[in-house]
């Protein structure tokens, strides 16, 4: 790591938490983990771990999860999507439910063979649970993956969602071959527009970034010129009364990083044509 990277680094680190999101994956991930904490409000702690201690005896020890933001995971099957590194934006196409899956698949298909088995092995576990209990908790589900069409008021229909969807077995089976969910085609789902709301945030509560209310000013991306210009000349960013915005901003961060890095590439890129040979004799 160079040093500027390095400063850089020390400078944002103790104030992440302002940070505002910097790629669509960003905006994905804290609206559904807020939108399944409004739906956890309904439960105290104690019956959380006491339903995530049903999932988890149903997933089974080797596959069990440390908390509801891992088990109802809709990320987990996107490793390769370029959420991960397109802007901030309103809209976002994930991968299909298993719920959607099963809706496809013909009669006699192994998908639906284990899908079957997997809601009458909950329905079992969850027998001492009551009705309100599994439906409330199947909000939580529906909330985490943000799955806008779905609507669950009874217990039959909330067992099903919950385990077709967090089954162990079914992923095991996606992992081993995933033609069903993409011939099964994408689910496009609408975002609020997180990033305005975290700026409205930042600026209603007036957080203090080193030392100072965060202004309007303060909330606006860089231009081009101005990355490239404060990447080749770290002293002119220190100077440019803007460096507050680095510290909100994850891409601007990001956009930066890339600058930096193209510098230094250039400059190895340099040193070894220019001085890596020995003159000849
Ligand atoms: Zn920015």
């Amino acid at each position: 790591m160079d040093v500027f990277t390095q400063q850089l680094a020390e400078y944002i680190e103790p104030l992440e938490a302002f940070a505002l999101h910097g790629t669509l994956m960003d905006c994905f991930e804290y609206h559904r983990r807020r939108e399944m904490r409004k739906a956890a409000a309904a439960f105290s702690d104690r019956e959380l771990s006491w339903l995530l201690h049903m999932m988890n005896e149903f997933r089974g020890a080797a596959d069990r999860k440390e908390d509801f933001d891992l088990l109802f995971d809709p990320v987990m099957y996107m490793e390769d999507h370029s959420a991960w590194t397109d802007l901030p934006g309103l809209i976002i196409d994930l991968p299909s439910l298993n719920t959607q899956v099963f809706d496809r698949v013909g009669a006699n298909s192994v998908f639906r063979a284990i899908a079957e088995n997997e809601v009458l092995r909950l329905a079992v576990l969850a027998d001492t649970y009551p009705d309100k209990a599994i439906v409330g908790l199947t909000n939580m589900a529906i909330a985490a993956y943000v799955d806008q069409d779905a609507l669950i008021t009874d217990r039959i229909s909330a067992i099903r969602y919950l385990a077709i969807n967090t089954s162990a077995r079914l992923e095991d089976y996606w992992v081993a071959d995933d033609a069903l969910w993409m011939k099964t085609g994408i689910r496009r789902v609408n975002l609020p527009d997180v990033v305005a709301e975290q700026k409205s945030d930042i600026l209603q509560c007036r957080a203090t970034v080193l030392n100072d209310a965060v202004t309007q000013e303060d909330l606006v991306c860089f231009s081009e010129r101005e990355i490239k210009d404060f990447a080749f000349n770290p002293d002119r960013f220190l100077r440019s009364g803007k460096t507050r915005h680095m510290v909100l901003c994850r891409l601007c961060q990001g956009r930066i990083a890339q600058w930096i890095d193209f510098v230094r590439h250039t400059e190895e890129r340099f040193m070894l044509e220019g001085k890596g040979r020995l003159p000849e004799a």
